[in-house]
């Protein structure tokens, strides 16, 4: 499909921050744009700088472009582009114009989202969209609300949309001693997984707790402090139905 350049624009996105070759944000090498601003509260977060939308800078979508065109030459056949967070959707009509832009420049455009996002915006996203990497924090309501503050129906609609508007999907789940890390649970996320015909594949990320310095400079308590982190002993039978889950 052919993309047309849009017209020079000053809208311009707040922005946390930017990495060069990232490796974990989409296939191939990656220019990850880390968007500023969360409306969720997930417990485990590793960003809890990017929660205001206060903080970050303003760029335009050119500025942005520039830089991400800077290493094309780095992306070969399966890099490109990946908006992440923070959460994009949360500016989405900047989100859909800058990936717009990077389409019209024949960039593989990706999204890290909690999908937990307005449809409307989260679609005009999605037409650009090329790969959606999304992070089904639990699999059920209670646990959404608990640990993230965030509707556990509002991330399936998204997930719907995803399916209606045939994008490539990868589910993601941080996997938490203590509170989703049964194989029941692991059951329960390849039967939600079973349900999108878009879903390409699933990934168990173990618990870490690598922020702990980021949330007392913040001067943050860190909900999970007395938690452990997921060692191989809880993420091996997780592995292993999520191995054996046909989706
Ligand atoms: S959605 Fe991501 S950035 Fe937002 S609170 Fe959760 S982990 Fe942090």
């Amino acid at each position: 499909m052919q993309y047309k350049v849009a017209a020079v624009s000053e809208n311009k996105g707040r922005i946390n921050a930017f990495q060069t070759f990232g490796t974990l944000e989409g296939p191939g090498i990656r220019f990850v744009v880390f968007f500023q601003g969360c409306a969720l509260r997930c417990a485990y977060c590793h960003n809890p700088e990017t929660w205001s939308m206060q903080e970050g800078t303003s760029y335009t979508v050119d500025e942005i472009i520039e830089k991400a065109m800077r290493c094309k030459p780095y992306f070969g056949d399966t890099g490109g582009i990946t908006l992440s967070g923070g959460e994009p959707l949360l500016q989405s009509a900047f989100a859909a114009e800058l990936l717009q832009a990077a389409k019209a420049r024949s960039l593989h455009t990706a999204i890290c989202t909690a999908g937990s996002a307005d449809l409307c915006g989260a679609r005009g996203v999605l037409e650009y969209t090329d790969l959606v990497i999304a992070d089904l924090k639990f699999t059920t309501d209670n646990a959404y609300r608990k640990y993230c503050r965030g509707s556990l129906q509002t991330v399936l609609d998204f997930l719907q949309l995803t399916e209606e508007m045939r994008r490539p999907l990868w589910l993601r789940q941080v996997i938490v001693p203590g509170i989703n890390d049964t194989p029941e649970d692991a059951a329960t996320l390849c039967g939600v997984a079973r349900r999108f015909s878009n879903v390409e594949k699933v990934e168990l990320l173990p618990f870490r707790k690598f922020c702990l310095e980021k949330y007392a400079n913040l001067g943050l308590p860190f909900p999970l402090q007395e938690t452990p982190e997921a060692d191989a002993e809880t993420m091996g039978p997780l592995l292993e139905v999520l191995g054996k889950c046909r989706f």
